[in-house]
Formats: structure tokens, sequence, C-alpha cells
């Protein structure tokens, strides 16, 4: 046997076996390093986010009972809910964000990832027209729930108006209950006196107060629930503050590491950063300690 080995490594020197030097450096990587790689991967391939996301909507569905039996329940901050009017007497409904919250855009990140691309409007909406997305988990069990107990399902998304018959559509076929057109309130949306500023959702939870007795909000996002005015990791974390006691009670958020107002608030929202300098400001934003 060790004649044997003798002779193999006599004629090929770069057998394992053979080798009596510290090991050969790593050959070059084959993929180009992307912050969204883990990210995209733990959302799509891990029982850790499925298990995540489906202990929070059981965990809602738990609280709809008592949501519902509480005539003083509602899930609008105050000052929302002094724009919209009072509560009492109108409908229950849950106001859910889409992205990430109902319906899961992993395989378009995932192909931003293997092309070494990042979000674009066009290769986005092109995405949407697909409405290929699937449901994220629990959350079909949990919108089914709400309907059977006569809650209405409000779709309040930074969708745009103008994908609102893809997105109906989507949102239809994996099976979630959309009772009619006005439960999507998309980007664009007309509110009756209420202006917002960019894509920030009040005015539209506003005009579902209106209507609704909100139970819950689901996002993904902080301005899911709760106007931002400044974009900033400190104005943030203030919110969490002021607003933290309704997470896991009339409050529920995905987790979401792909995207978000999270990211941007670490390189100071500027978006047209080059991808490096974006990266070197999040680098620069950890805590080592
Ligand atoms: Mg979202």
């Amino acid at each position: 046997m060790r004649t044997t080995l003798l002779a193999l490594c006599l004629l090929a020197l770069t057998l394992p076996a053979c080798q009596t030097g510290p090991p050969a450096a790593p050959a070059a990587p084959t993929a180009t390093a992307d912050d969204n790689l883990n990210a995209v991967l733990w959302m799509q391939a891990s029982a850790e986010y499925h298990a995540a996301a489906l202990s929070l909507y059981r965990a809602a569905g738990d609280r709809l009972d008592e949501a519902l039996a509480d005539p003083d329940w509602d899930a609008l901050v105050a000052e929302e809910r002094a724009a919209a009017g009072s509560a009492a007497g109108r409908p229950p409904a849950v106001i859910v964000d889409i992205d990430e919250t109902v319906l899961d855009n992993s395989p378009y990140q995932a192909r931003l990832v293997r092309g070494g691309a990042e979000y674009d409007e066009a290769t986005w909406a092109a995405w949407v027209d697909e409405r290929q997305a699937g449901p994220i988990p629990g959350a079909l069990a949990f919108a089914r729930l709400a309907d059977a107990r006569g809650v209405t399902l409000v779709y309040l998304s930074n969708r745009t108006q103008a994908s609102a018959d893809a997105t109906v559509a989507n949102l239809r076929a994996v099976g979630f209950p959309v009772a009619d057109d006005s439960v999507f309130l998309g980007l664009g949306t007309e509110v009756e006196g209420c202006q917002s500023r960019g894509s920030e959702k009040d005015c539209r939870r506003v005009l579902a107060g209106r209507r609704y007795r909100v139970l819950m909000q689901f996002g993904d996002q902080l301005g899911d629930f709760v106007r931002v005015e400044r974009n900033t990791p400190q104005a943030r974390a203030q919110l969490l503050a002021t607003h933290g006691e309704w997470f896991g009670e009339r409050w529920w958020m995905l987790p979401n590491p792909s995207y978000g107002g999270w990211e941007a608030a670490a390189f100071g929202n500027a978006r047209d950063l080059p991808r490096e300098a974006r990266r070197q400001a999040k680098r620069d934003a950890l805590d080592p300690k």
C-alpha cells in the first residue's frame, strides 16, 4: 500500500495526501460578494425563517378573538385615529403590508443576487406582473382565520395603483381573501384632506381608519405602522421606544433582513451612492464594542 501511495505521489504531487507544506491558497471566488446572499438564502431556504414567520402569525391569530371582543381595541396611533374619527361601531379590519409581509418576493431577490444586480423599478415591475409571489409562511392561515371571523383584510402597500390588477390577481391566486378593489390601498391612493410625504403610509392608514376599526397591523418595516419623520437610526430607535409595547399585541413585525429603511438609514438614505460606498457606510455602522 505504501509503495503504491509513494508511486502515486511521485506521479501526482498535487494529491492532498502527498502535500507536506501549508495548504494551497483557495481558488479565486467565482461569484462576486453580495450583501444580500445570506439574507435571501435565509428567507428562501431556512427552516428558521419559516418558523419565525409561522410563530408570528399563529400568535396574532391567538389574539384575534380578544381584539374583536374589546370595543376599545384599535391599532392606529392616536394621531391617525383622531384624523380618521372614532372607531366605534365600524366593522373590524386588519391592515397588512404586502411585500415580505403576506407575499414572498424572494425569487426576485434571488435573481438579483445571481445576476449581481440591484433593485430597480423596471425589473420590479416585471416581477410584479409575473404574479408569481407565494405566501409568507403563516400568512394565509391567519388571513383565512380573520376572514372567517368577519374581519376584512386591507392591503396597504407601496406597490403602485398601476400594479393593482396584477397584485390583486397574485393575492387571490395564492388564496388570500380580497373583498373588493377598495381593500388594495396602493401608492398614489388619494385620501381626502390628507397629504402624505413620499411613500409614507399615514394617510392611507387614516383612510382605512375611516372605514374600519383596525384590530391589528402587519408589516416588515417600521413605516408600515407609524409615520417615520426622519429615517435615521436614532429617530427609528425613538419610534420603537414610543410605540414598542404594541408589538406582539396590535402590531406584528415580520423579519426582513433583505432590504428596508433600516439599511438606508445606515448610509444616510443616499441610495444613489455607489454600491461600495453604501457597503462601507454599513461596515462603519457596525458596533464591534
Ligand atoms: Mg413590505
